[in-house]
C-alpha cells in the first residue's frame, strides 16, 4: 500500500478507527525516514457531532505531534451538511440520504486536502466491517461500477485523484476499537444523527447477525468480492475519466457529481 517515501494523509474522524490507524501509522513512520504522515479532518459541519470529533482529533495529533489540517464542507461548497438537511427537508422531490449526499462531498474534501498539503496518498480507517458493508450495499443498490472500483488501494485514474489506501481493510472493527482501548487512546463514540437513515445501518445489522449465527461470514463475503472483482469489472464500459465542465475536478460524465448536488440545493 505504501512506498518508502510516501507523504500519507491519514483521514482522521476523531472515532476509535481513524485514531487507532493515526497511531499505528505514526510508529511505523518513526522508522521510515523518507516517508511523512499528515492528518486531514472533515468538518461537514454537523452540530453537536463534528464539534467534538474535532477537538479530540487535534488533541490526538498534538499528543502524536503530527500536523492536522481541517478542511471544511462549508469553505468548499458553500453550505454545512445541516443547512443542506434543511434545505432538503423542503424539497419534496429529494430522495437521497443525508449520507447519500454526504460521501460525495467527503470523498472530494478528502481528496482536495490531501492535494494542499502535497500527500501521494490518503490513508482511510475502513475496517473489514465497513468494507463488506459497502459490498452489500452496491449489491442492494445494482451499482455494478462501485461494486468493481472499490478496493483496498484504488487505481490510479487522473493526476488531480490522490490514490487511496485502506489499511484496515482486513482488520475486524471490533478489532480496532480493542486497539484504541489497550491504548487509551480517546475517541468519540457519539454516532452521527444522521447515521440511523443510512443503508448501511442496516447493512451492519444484518452482517452482525450472520457473524454471529456463522462466524466467518464478513471474511467471506470480503474474499468472494475481491475474487470476482475482475470478472465483474470486464462486464463493464470503461470509464473515460477527465474533467467536469463546471468545476473543472475529475469525472466520468460531463458534470461531476458534487456539482450536481449542489447545484440542486443552490
Ligand atoms: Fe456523513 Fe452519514 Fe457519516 Fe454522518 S453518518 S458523517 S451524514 S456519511
Amino acid at each position: 500500500m505504501f512506498s518508502y517515501n510516501d507523504k500519507v494523509a491519514v483521514a482522521v474522524s476523531g472515532g476509535k478507527d481513524s485514531l487507532s490507524l493515526l497511531a499505528i501509522l505514526a510508529k511505523i513512520e518513526e522508522v521510515k525516514p523518507k516517508s511523512s504522515i499528515v492528518a486531514v479532518t472533515v468538518d461537514e459541519g454537523i452540530k453537536g457531532y463534528r464539534d467534538e470529533a474535532l477537538r479530540i482529533a487535534k488533541k490526538s495529533c498534538e499528543k502524536l505531534k503530527i500536523e492536522h489540517h481541517v478542511i471544511s464542507y462549508k469553505e468548499l461548497f458553500g453550505l454545512t451538511l445541516d443547512e443542506l438537511v434543511e434545505r432538503k427537508k423542503r424539497k419534496a422531490n429529494s430522495k437521497l440520504t443525508a449520507c447519500a449526499y454526504c460521501g460525495v462531498l467527503r470523498r472530494r474534501a478528502l481528496n482536495e486536502a490531501a492535494l494542499r498539503v502535497g500527500a501521494t496518498k490518503i490513508a482511510t480507517a475502513h475496517t473489514l466491517d465497513d468494507e463488506v458493508q459497502t459490498v452489500l450495499m452496491n449489491i442492494f443498490r445494482g451499482d455494478l461500477a462501485r461494486l468493481a472500483k472499490e478496493k483496498p488501494v484504488t487505481d490510479y485514474v487522473h493526476p488531480r485523484l490522490v490514490q487511496k489506501v485502506k489499511p484496515f481493510c482486513e482488520i475486524p472493527e471490533r478489532e480496532s476499537a480493542l486497539y484504541a482501548y489497550i491504548n487509551n487512546i480517546p475517541f468519540q463514540a457519539t454516532p452521527c444523527p444522521y447515521a440511523s437513515e443510512a443503508l448501511r445501518n442496516d447493512m451492519r445489522n444484518m452482517l452482525n447477525s450472520m457473524e454471529l449465527k456463522h462466524p466467518g461470514t464478513k471474511f467471506a463475503v470480503s474474499n468472494s468480492i475481491a475474487r470476482l472483482q475482475p470478472a465483474i469489472k470486464k462486464t463493464l464500459a470503461k470509464a473515460d475519466f477527465g474533467e467536469c465542465a463546471q468545476c473543472g475536478e475529475p469525472a466520468s460524465s460531463e458534470i461531476c457529481k458534487v456539482c450536481e448536488m449542489t447545484r440542486e440545493f443552490a
